[in-house]
């Protein structure tokens, strides 16, 4: 997928679960933890792209030194293709290593936070949506609270650029086994984001036409993704 394509695609599925999980009429306590949250999605959409080079921001620069600049290294060491565009860093293990260091970056910044008495910053820019999750993290402390948050933003956003390559011809690679669409880079990688915001529009005219609850979107939304993908990878 191209990279604008890409960003556009990770957006707007973003964007469209919002309205359904989150009570909007709370957006004044709700606007840090979205904003963090969108910044390092937004951002993390285009990671594992970093083994073409693209380091354009903090976190693509700090992945490519720390996860995939290692990782090159070791397959040179050991003769393997991990680090060809579309090999580590386009898998489930690229994921996992990257979450992990993004975890550990900011369960770090919240130590420090907290060791300045800052920790009230710390849950302003978690609470509000930690606290809508299906899991409990009432007993976490400051620096994993903000380790967690970050690292599921962060991770959402790279599972989305996954996602959108195994659209492609080319594929990824989950566990060994070749994920591969029906699409062409440049020619009509366009497609799914058009189609999705259009599901994503009519879910809603006619979830709010008929005053009906909006938090049936994600479940809507989401079962259209998946058909969608089925469709395209022709299973
Ligand atoms: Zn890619």
């Amino acid at each position: 997928m191209r990279g604008w394509v890409h960003t556009y695609f990770s957006t707007i599925v973003f964007l469209s679960f919002l309205p359904g999980v989150l009570n909007l009429d709370d957006i004044v306590s709700l606007a840090p933890p979205l904003i963090l949250s969108f910044a390092l999605f937004y951002y993390a959409t285009m990671l594992p792209d970093v083994d073409v080079g693209l380091r354009r921001n903090p976190i693509s620069l700090l992945t490519w030194l720390m996860v995939y600049q290692p990782v090159r290294v070791f397959s040179r060491i050991v003769r393997s293709t991990a680090s060809r565009h579309r090999g580590f860093m386009h898998s489930i293990w690229g994921l996992a290593a990257t979450m992990v260091v993004w975890f550990l970056i900011f369960a770090a910044l919240g130590y420090i936070l907290k060791l300045l008495g800052l920790q009230w910053v710390v849950d302003l820019a978690t609470e509000p949506i930690l606290r809508r999750l299906p899991i409990n993290t009432t007993w976490m402390g400051e620096p994993l609270k903000l380790g967690f948050f970050s690292a599921l933003s962060i991770g959402s956003g790279y599972v989305l650029h996954l996602l959108g390559d195994s659209y492609t011809v080319a594929g990824i690679s989950i566990f060994g086994r070749r994920v591969r669409g029906r699409l062409k880079n440049g020619l009509n990688d366009h497609v799914p984001p058009i189609l999705y915001t259009l599901a994503t529009v009519t879910t809603y005219t006619i979830l709010l036409a008929y005053s009906l609850p909006l938090r049936i979107a994600p479940a809507v939304l989401s079962g259209f993704l998946g058909i969608m993908s089925l469709v395209i990878w022709r299973l």
